[in-house]
């Protein structure tokens, strides 16, 4: 019998409520809001149950009656997804909490979750006949594009702030992207890249101004869930620059809900920034609703120096909704407690991904975790992705000296 592949519905604005066909190439709602995809979930209910979910590969398509790309043969993939729940007993007992999990998304194609995004993103655009993309970046999501580009046979043309890491252009370069570097922050790529798309007809794939990254996004929230025997966790710690990845967690437990696999969402999302860069903080801190333009923003984390996101208010509702909390981290303590991580779980965390452990510590010092409670921190990249970030001096020894420990 013929199975269907995905439960594709309809993408409806996250501000108006107006529905857009996914069937044909979508950007943003003529306001100007995000577009989000909807399922049919009770169809996906009727087809499927967490056991069939189960016994699939280990990769995040083992979703994908809740993904967007209709026909399997689109799928572009590295072998994404599954990425470790690891638990840190270490760090459980030098942070006074009983069961801490840190997500390892430093595994992943190009080492950093934003091969989530880039797999589904670029199947769906592969789906629907896009030949050339665009993307202003902060070095990380470029990367995880280009690569998945190059495995679509897309053309992809990325700008990045000229301080991004290194690393990341290499990647690009390698992928065979067309690269471009600016004397800005990703703002400024991003105006560029909004001209360019314009006047050279390219598919502009920035943050939410595509709907489909986030779906990949979502998987994390999905493989958390199914990772913990569908028994949601107390709290999500995430480092947050546009926030894809906290509101892809929140989708994803909404609809989880909405199929009766979890019975409530009970679980408090946190959106971790840096303090050089806390659009979120601010506003969370102020009750608002929507983030103001960090000025001159700095960090060392840089896939969270985003002083302005499109989605902030979605971000900032989902922690809202969920009595979650938002925290900003100075760069000395994400150093720390990388270098913590690394020491005390043989974990070589990205400095994005060190932040959240630094807010798990805060937010436990300050009594808002409970010692009991299931804390789920995600580690968002690999250290490796950042050479430049740790600057120490090993002894040099001359070929005939002898080591004194
Ligand atoms: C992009 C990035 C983030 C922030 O992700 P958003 O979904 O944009 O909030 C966090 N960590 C790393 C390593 C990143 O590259
Ligand atoms: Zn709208």
């Amino acid at each position: 019998m013929y199975k269907q592949y995905s439960f594709l519905n309809s993408l409806i604005c996250s501000r108006c409520g107006k529905k857009y066909d996914p069937s044909v190439v979508q950007t943003v709602c003529s306001c100007g809001g995000p577009l989000l995809t909807e399922y049919d979930l009770a169809s996906i209910n009727e087809n499927v149950s967490p056991q069939d979910f189960a016994k699939r590969s280990p990769n995040l398509w083992r979703y994908h009656e809740l993904l967007p790309v209709v026909d399997e043969k689109n799928v572009v993939t590295l072998g994404e997804g599954m990425t470790p729940m690891l638990r840190a007993k270490t760090l459980e007992n030098k942070l006074d909490l009983n069961n801490l999990y840190i997500k390892d998304e430093g595994i992943l194609p190009t080492g950093t979750f934003k091969a989530r995004g880039a797999a589904v993103g670029l199947s769906k655009a592969k789906e629907l006949g896009i030949r050339k993309i665009s993307m202003p970046t902060n070095g990380n999501a470029g990367a995880a594009w280009a690569t998945y580009a190059a495995r679509a046979g897309i053309t992809s043309v990325i700008v990045m702030p000229k301080d991004a890491p290194k690393i990341t252009r290499c990647e690009c370069y390698a992928a065979g992207s067309r690269l471009y570097l600016v004397d800005g922050l990703i703002s400024d790529a991003g105006a560029i890249v909004k001209k360019a798309s314009e006047k050279y007809g390219l598919f502009d794939v920035s943050t939410l101004k595509e709907p489909y990254r986030l779906e990949g996004k979502k998987t994390m929230g999905l493989e958390i869930l199914e990772q913990l025997d569908w028994k949601a966790p107390d709290v999500i710690i995430y480092p947050t620059g546009g926030g894809v990845g906290i509101i892809g967690i929140y989708k994803a437990m909404k609809e989880l809900k909405e199929m009766g696999w979890i019975d409530e969402i009970s679980t408090r999302l946190v959106s971790v920034q840096a303090e050089g860069c806390a659009p979120i903080v601010k506003a969370w801190e102020q009750k608002k609703s929507e983030s103001e333009f960090w000025k001159n923003s700095e960090t060392i984390a840089f896939g969270i120096n985003v002083p302005k996101a499109l989605g902030d208010f979605l971000v900032l509702d989902a922690i809202y909704k969920t009595n979650g909390s938002a925290v900003a981290i100075s760069d000395r303590e994400i150093i720390e407690s990388q270098l913590e991580t690394a020491r005390k779980e043989g974990l070589f965390m990205c400095p994005e991904g060190a932040a959240t452990i630094a807010a798990a510590r805060k937010l436990r010092n300050q009594g808002w975790i409970d010692k009991n409670e299931t804390v789920v921190a995600l580690n968002t990249g690999s250290g490796l992705k950042y050479p430049e970030v740790l600057d120490f001096n090993a002894p040099l020894l001359r070929p005939e000296e002898e080591l004194s420990l």
